[in-house]
């Protein structure tokens, strides 16, 4: 992967917007960012963009470089993307949410969960929860439509997260190789 695609991957992490972050890298001149001109390319509210900027800093993304006044005596402020930090920012990323499906799936594999039959969003509850539930009303029902609550399909939600976690565990290897 060369580095153009590794900041423009950061960027995604960070705005949670692939096609916002890929325009940042594609206005930016040599890696620079003047804020007003960002604003009216990326059509952007200034509060908003800041926020934007503030949250790449706070990842050490980007840098604050300075401000200066234009003839018409606006003030311009520039920032640099800091394209050197990309890589160790996505390799702690992954592992972060590495970290986190680890753990659902040893959650799911251990304990046993029930969902609404009619749609899963509704409820989830553990197997405990259920034999509570079941005491308190001596029914088993989804509280938001009423239907039949069932055992989750074990299988293929283990099946989903290690696919996930295999996909990650091989981008975080090509990752780690090339920082070398
Ligand atoms: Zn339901």
């Amino acid at each position: 992967m060369d580095e153009g695609d590794l900041v423009v991957l950061a960027l995604a992490v960070v705005t949670r917007d692939l096609s916002l972050a890929k325009k940042i890298m594609h206005f930016a001149r040599d890696g620079v960012l003047e804020e007003g001109e960002m604003q009216e390319k990326l059509k952007l509210p200034s509060a908003e963009l800041r926020q934007l900027l503030y949250r790449m800093q706070d990842s050490n993304l980007v840098i604050q470089l300075g401000t200066k006044e234009d003839e018409s005596g606006n003030r311009l402020t520039y920032w640099r993307i800091n394209g050197d930090v990309a890589e160790s920012f996505l390799i702690r990323k992954i592992k972060d949410v590495l970290e986190m499906l680890r753990k659902r799936r040893e959650e799911e594999f251990s304990g046993e969960y029930y969902v609404c039959a009619a749609d899963p969003t509704h409820i989830r509850l553990s197997f405990d929860e259920v034999i509570a539930k079941m005491g308190e009303s001596g029914s088993l029902v989804c509280p938001i439509c009423g239907a039949m609550l069932e055992p989750v399909n074990k299988e293929k939600v283990l099946e989903d997260l290690d696919n996930m976690i295999k996909t990650l565990e091989k981008a975080l290897e090509v990752l780690e190789g090339e920082a070398g």
